[in-house]
């Protein structure tokens, strides 16, 4: 089967996470903790890791600070504006909130008696903050556009890139197509000699976090030439005509330096079909620009310019930018198997001290699912827990803490729960546990607790065993069936629910319409389930449909998730029980504590 409809078949190989939002407990606690300066690379690599509660960016352009609050820490690093496009992508990575503070002049005391004669002074005292503060957004603004100005000049100057193919692991697939383009830059004399043409644009495309950004760099560094690298948003700007200015000068550089790559991150920006709305002139004009820039460089052939691209979504490209002599060659940079995985491992722990024992081979065989990126954080994020334990070494248990911790956030044993809510917490986990349990399909529950962890109040975490790359009919049920889990069992014990559940509700609606609507899961096992929201004459009834049927999956899912609670109620009970004393319980003490799994093949014949 072709990897792009394995891609798509694939369901959610990560592993779960389900936790108990706590909505009051959103608020983060910002006490007066004493400041701790870091390096900019570690608070990167924290945020990027998801191991903050909040960011926040201060100061005038030009001498930025980074405050980075995760539970009573408080972090500052210095950071120069050409960093802060990184501090942004880490942020996005780790799912911290981001918020930027421009400095406030004044401290504004606005107290005072009401009643008084108009006197400038009082006047000044009252407006001049405001005035002050509203001259500041202006000029703030007008500095802002100066200094996106400004970094975009510095994108036309190339940089040599030191990343070499050695750097990406796990790429076997494709590291002949990259390094055939490395080799005609490098030594074009052989190919022009016989008329093979450089392809003039690669799209790389694949989920984030795959290496798409790494490989180009590679290319780059292994052919020894010229690297300009852009993202796709910095060609979208509010102001008309920028953005295909900047396409054009960007070109230009490129052929004055060739041979050199060119480097497009995130093309969708740009490069999204196209839809004829005024709305979306200007972004259009800048797509415009770029494909006759595509079309009308035909480099000398001794000095070719490659055009690399990355996107997470081919799909939504505009076809005219896919066509032949533009982006036609595509290479598809997918989620690393289980052997890449342990390549990628290898490479990040590279001058890391590893314990003996902690084999790669097992750390990679409980990350299915995980992209580069997030091994690469997870490596980093163990090397924190061994040095946090005082260790030499980092072991497989830090490993499995650091999964834990990039899966669901730091925990917070500091955040007290009232007896009542701490109770439910743990009869709504104990209910996610226990329905994966008894649901053989589902992976093994790795971890729960009612500690408070991220923004959730509890969680149970179930870790993949295997790399599956199809998800059958049975295995999205009981998936299903043990997201409710947690919203069936308080309604069971307590005869109430809670807000609690609101992530694993949205989780299984999401699920569900994946399942009626592009699986043909919907009726299971007739052609029944194909016929769900087959686009029929007159309008939305296919979406209809589809909503329909999904909302019957959710129905049974629930009804499947109490009657397995209903019959197993005493399990549910001492689990309960056990976890309000324990407050965390592991795999082996949920296997003792519940008994054996029962046992299921998957994709036996029909005798
Ligand atoms: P993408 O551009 O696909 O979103 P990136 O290239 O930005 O992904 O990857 C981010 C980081 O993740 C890299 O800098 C690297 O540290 C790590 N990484 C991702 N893929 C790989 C890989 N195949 N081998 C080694 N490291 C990787
Ligand atoms: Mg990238
Ligand atoms: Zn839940």
């Amino acid at each position: 089967m072709p990897k792009r409809i394995l891609h798509a078949l694939m369901l959610l190989p990560m592993l779960a996470v389900l936790l108990t939002a706590g909505v009051a407990a959103a608020a983060t606690d910002a006490t007066d903790s004493p400041i701790r300066p870091v390096p900019i690379s570690t608070a990167l690599d924290r945020l990027a890791a998801g191991r903050a509660d909040s960011a926040t960016l201060v100061g005038p352009d030009g001498s930025l600070e980074l405050h980075i609050r995760a539970g009573k820490l408080h972090l500052i690093a210095e950071v120069t504006s050409q960093l802060s496009d990184d501090v942004v992508a880490a942020a996005r990575r780790g799912h911290v909130p981001l918020t930027i503070e421009r400095p406030r002049a004044v401290a504004t005391d606005l107290g005072g008696p009401i009643e008084q004669p108009f006197s400038i002074g009082d006047w000044m005292q009252t407006w001049g903050p405001m005035i002050l503060l509203a001259a500041l957004v202006a000029v703030s603004a007008v500095a802002l556009r100066a200094m996106g100005g400004a970094r975009f000049k510095n994108r036309l100057k190339p940089v040599r890139s030191v990343t070499r193919f050695t750097d990406v692991a796990g790429i076997d697939e494709i590291r002949d197509d990259v390094a055939e383009i490395a080799d005609v830059l490098r030594n074009p004399a052989p190919y022009e000699r016989l008329g093979a043409q450089l392809p003039k644009g690669v799209i790389l495309h694949g989920p984030p976090g795959t290496g798409k950004t790494l490989l180009a760099r590679a290319v780059a560094g292994e052919a020894g030439v010229p690297f300009f690298s852009v993202s796709g948003s910095e060609f979208v700007e509010v102001y008309a005509g920028l953005g295909s200015r900047r396409i054009r000068a960007l070109f230009a550089a490129a052929r004055k330096a060739a041979p050199a790559v060119v480097y497009i991150d995130e093309i969708d920006a740009v490069g999204g079909r196209r839809t004829g709305h005024s709305a979306n002139g200007e972004r259009e004009q800048t797509l415009d620009q770029l494909l006759s820039e595509m079309d009308g460089f035909r480099t000398d052939p001794s000095k070719p310019v490659v055009v690399l691209a990355s996107t997470n979504r081919l799909d939504e490209l505009d076809p005219a930018l896919v066509r032949s002599g533009r982006f036609d060659r595509k290479i598809a940079v997918g989620l690393p198997d289980r052997a890449a995985r342990r390549e990628i491992l290898d490479v990040h722990l590279r001058g890391r001290p590893v314990a003996p024992e902690a084999d790669p081979v097992e750390v990679a065989a409980m990350t299915a699912g995980l992209a580069g990126a997030d091994l690469a954080a997870l490596c980093n994020e163990a090397a924190f827990e061994a040095a946090r334990e005082g260790r030499a070494d980092i072991g497989l248990p830090q490993f499995r803490r650091a999964l834990m911790r990039l899966a669901a956030g730091p925990e917070r044993r500091s955040r007290v729960m009232s007896d009542e809510e701490r109770r439910l917490v743990a009869y709504h986990e104990m209910g996610h546990a226990l329905v994966g349990h008894l649901s053989p399909t589902c992976d093994p529950v790795e971890r729960v607790t009612v500690i408070p962890q991220g923004q959730a109040l509890g969680v149970t975490i179930l870790l993949p065993t295997e790399d599956r790359f199809l998800a059958t009919r049975t295995e999205c049920m009981e998936r299903m069936a043990m997201m409710l889990a947690g919203r069936a069992a308080e309604e069971l014990v307590f005869g109430e629910f809670t807000s609690g559940a609101a992530d694993d509700l949205n989780r299984a609606a999401a699920l569900a319409r994946r399942m009626a609507g592009e699986m043909a899961m919907a009726r299971g096992g007739t052609e029944e389930s194909l016929l769900v929201g087959l686009p029929a004459a007159g309008g939305d009834r296919s979406a209809e449909d589809v909503e329909r049927a999904a909302q019957d999956l959710v129905r049974q899912a629930f009804r499947e998730a109490t009657a397995l609670l209903g019959r197993h109620r005493e399990l549910l009970e001492s689990g309960a029980r056990r976890l309000l004393d324990a407050e965390a319980l592991e795999r082996d003490e949920l296997a003792e504590l519940f008994g054996p799994r029962p046992g299921a093949e998957r994709l036996a014949p029909l005798a």
